[in-house]
């Protein structure tokens, strides 16, 4: 299956370590910017209603070769189960993120 995006997940069993070694003795973090208003996978904004639900870390491999530098993206419960549905969904919302990653505009 040809991908749709350019997204790598961490292999199971290995660590953030494991994969780039800059990150074996990181033990705080610092957050440079505020949390975007929008959900990553539907681009529809954070409300009372539509909360946050889980955060997706991105490290760009070049960066991280030399740099810990992670970019975190929220999710909306919506989006954030159709990653816990797997298959074809769960390729989609990752294509959906890697674009929003990369500052394109929703993808219908
Ligand atoms: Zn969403």
């Amino acid at each position: 299956m040809k991908l749709l995006h350019n997204l790598i997940e961490l292999p199971a069993g290995k660590t953030l370590a494991d994969v780039l070694p800059v990150f074996k003795d990181i033990e705080n973090e610092v957050h440079v910017v505020t949390p975007q208003p929008v959900c990553a996978g539907c681009r529809k904004p954070f409300t009372a209603v539509r909360k946050r639900r889980k955060a997706f870390r991105l490290y760009p491999f070049g960066i991280c070769r030399s740099w810990p530098v992670a970019f975190a993206h929220s999710l909306c419960g919506r989006c954030w189960s159709l990653y816990q549905a797997g298959g074809v969904r769960k390729e989609a919302l990752l294509a959906s993120i890697d674009a929003f990653d990369d500052g394109q505009e929703v993808m219908q």
